[in-house]
């Protein structure tokens, strides 16, 4: 198995270290990441400048970084290496959950493999002040892998990983609550100025991927791609003319 590896915080990352390692064990590992951090730019695509990539050095793999986005990454990782057949993204620092997915660079860079027909597994896990401990959640990442390789075939998965878990669970996206806010705050010059950024939310509805997280388990969700509302496709019947 060929299996390339990305991130959203970029090639230096120890976070993509960790998942690499990992992934070394199920097969031959390619590492193409951001040259820079690219938390939060979704699944953007750089259109308007070419791409180019460098060799680096991440301990004893074969890796390479690029200067674009996540999505850039899989794409031209996808492209010069023939034969991938699996896409690994993360370990990202700070959770991916509920609404906040559809911000994530870690999770398009594994919407990105799906796209091309390949599968995609985007790995989180939450911070805080302290690094994580990568050392401790590589077993678990470990299990998670050996388990959507042998008894899944699911082809987008999101996957969420608290410090010491109970155990895993299988779960939806939690849409009860949007966590991006606007957060006002000033300037030494006294400016008013703002962050986007995200609040805890509370109340996660059960079985979710926040509910999951909060209750100590490992999260996996399995995604797809069409985002038709087919309720609201019957109502108005079908795909027919007007
Ligand atoms: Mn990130």
């Amino acid at each position: 198995m060929r299996i390339l590896v990305s991130n959203d915080d970029g090639i230096y990352s120890p976070g993509i270290v960790a998942l690499a390692e990992v992934a070394s064990g199920f097969g031959e590992v390619r590492i193409v990441a951001p040259d820079v951090e690219q938390s939060s730019t979704g699944h953007a695509i750089t259109a308007n400048r070419p791409l180019s990539y460098r060799r680096t050095p991440v301990k004893d793999f074969e890796a390479y970084r690029v200067n674009g986005t996540p999505a850039d990454c899989v794409a031209l990782g996808v492209h010069l290496w023939e034969g991938a057949d699996l896409v690994l993204s993360g370990i990202n620092l700070g959770s991916n959950l509920g609404s906040a997915i559809w911000h994530s660079g870690t999770l398009a860079a594994a919407k990105q493999a799906a796209l091309l027909g390949l599968r995609g597994i985007a790995f989180s896990t939450p911070v805080d002040e302290q690094e994580p401990e990568f050392e401790k959640l590589q077993p678990h990442v470990e299990e998670v892998l050996r388990l959507l390789i042998q008894d899944s075939s699911a082809q987008l998965l999101n996957v969420n990983i608290p410090l010491n878990p109970r155990g895993i669970r299988w779960t939806r996206q939690s849409l009860r609550q949007y966590d991006g806010k606007m957060v006002l705050d000033k300037d030494p010059m006294g400016r008013e100025h703002f962050w986007f950024t995200v609040v805890p939310s509370r109340q996660a509805d059960e079985e979710t991927d926040r509910w999951a997280l909060e209750k100590g388990w490992i999260s996996i969700t399995p995604l797809r791609l069409d985002l038709t509302n087919d309720r609201e496709l019957e109502k108005v019947g079908g795909a027919s003319a007007i």
